[in-house]
């Protein structure tokens, strides 16, 4: 008899954007003659940008000969990417990451989901409220928790409220966890973590023998001086931390697909025997068992990020979304709401006005200024009261959209 892997059922059902959908098209229906913007989705608006364009088109023009063709690759993925990685992600900004610690893979999606694998179901998960879903419903897969409580809490999963209160940074946790997720800059409330606040969590994880699972997805959008772009900034960090990074938010790969995590040489974590063990290994054994490689097209698409054409174009496009995130910002402050993040990350996160809850406020806000976001609730309970509108759209939809919010009663 086959059975089910049963912590499936414990799964809520994936809610949130499905119901939007929902709304939306129930709204279009009803009122064919409107024009809705939409500024919910996480996903990127602006084509690749021509260096990669270049590099992909050169790369399936080599797997079209004879003399250059190419079969399975390495399943970290190929030098040339792993290299140009730990030099211009790393190594040039000082922090030493060197190419043998990285591994390409087709999406942090993947490999944050992926990473529970090679650590023991015993280990307490912390994670952020609100935040990306996928850290908690990988959890759940994994078989480490009980069921949905009715507060919206996984039974087993350490909670970390986010609020404005505690400026989206969470307060170290009561009950001690084994591996912690942490997200800079932040995905949904688009805020991020100063040296001194990820210090903190380092010398926790230090002290108490944790492991922080840091997702930097977002990395490429930090514009302010002395924001660390790498947990690895952080002295120590290397012996307790794995670095989720992806091309998708920051070169518009969303729909290509490439991703790389790190795996420090030093990181160690214990077995049943109280021994240490390297971790790496282990990441290694599971991506040459389970992965078999980024296509080739595709990796030589993600170096091409790092030539100095490539670099340039990039940063345009990123610049792009940041101006849509200022006008957002500016617009949503001078409507009276109070707003978050966007200056480093491409989401604004605004607090609803008079306690409306986030699911209120999407209604009005689609009815009546015909514009989708997404309710803050929707990425976990301390979401309540807040919603977020993403940069990566069009700058004339985000212009019609703001006029529109501004003439909200
Ligand atoms: C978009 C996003 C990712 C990237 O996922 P990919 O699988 O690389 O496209 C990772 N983490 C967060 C928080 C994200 O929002």
């Amino acid at each position: 008899m086959a059975l089910i892997n049963e912590s499936y059922l414990k799964l809520q059902a994936g809610y949130l954007f499905p119901e939007i959908g929902r709304r939306v098209s129930e709204f279009i229906a009803a009122n064919p003659d409107k024009k809705v913007i939409k500024m919910g989705i996480g996903d990127v608006t602006q084509p690749l940008v021509p260096s990669v364009v270049k590099a992909f088109h050169e790369g399936v023009d080599e797997m079209a000969k004879g003399e250059t063709f190419k079969g399975y690759g390495p399943e970290q993925g190929y030098a040339f990417l792993r290299e140009a990685i730990a030099k211009n992600s790393y190594q040039d900004n000082g922090v030493n990451v060197s190419a043998d610690e990285i591994f390409i893979s087709d999406g942090s999606k993947c490999d944050t989901g992926n990473i529970q694998e090679i650590f023991g179901n015993e280990n307490k998960i912390a994670i952020c409220d609100p935040v990306y879903p996928v850290y908690a419903d990988t959890t759940v897969m994994s078989g480490k928790t009980g069921s949905c409580q009715t507060n919206g809490y996984y039974e087993g999963i350490i909670y970390m409220p986010c609020t404005s209160e505690n400026g989206f940074i969470p307060e170290l946790p009561t009950e001690t966890p084994d591996l912690i997720f942490l997200c800079y800059p932040n995905n949904p409330t688009g805020t991020v973590a100063s040296k001194e606040e990820l210090k903190k969590w380092v010398d926790y994880a230090t002290e108490n023998n944790a492991i922080i699972l840091y997702d930097a997805a977002y990395e490429a959008f930090i514009t302010e001086d002395g924001v660390p772009h790498s947990i690895y900034e952080i002295e120590g960090a290397k012996k307790v931390a794995i670095e989720f990074r992806s091309f998708s938010k920051t070169a518009g790969f969303t729909g290509t697909r490439c991703a790389f995590t790190v795996v420090p040489n030093e990181l160690l974590a214990f077995g049943k025997d109280g021994k240490e063990y390297p971790v790496k290994p282990l990441w290694n054994r599971r991506q040459s068992t389970k992965f078999n490689g980024v296509s080739y097209p595709v990796q030589k698409a993600a170096a091409a990020i790092y030539t100095e054409e490539g670099k340039k174009e990039v940063a345009d496009v990123i610049a792009y979304y940041l101006e849509n995130a200022g006008i957002m910002k500016a617009s949503l402050a001078e409507a009276g709401y109070e707003v978050f993040g966007g200056v480093n990350a491409p989401y604004i996160w605004v607090k609803t006005k008079n306690g409306m809850t986030s699911w209120d406020f999407f209604d009005k806000v689609l009815n009546e200024a015909n514009v989708v976001g997404t309710p803050g609730s929707g990425f976990g309970p301390s979401g309540e009261g807040y919603f977020r509108f993403s940069a990566f759209a069009d700058r004339d939809s985000v212009l019609e959209a703001m006029e529109r919010i501004k003439n909200l009663n």
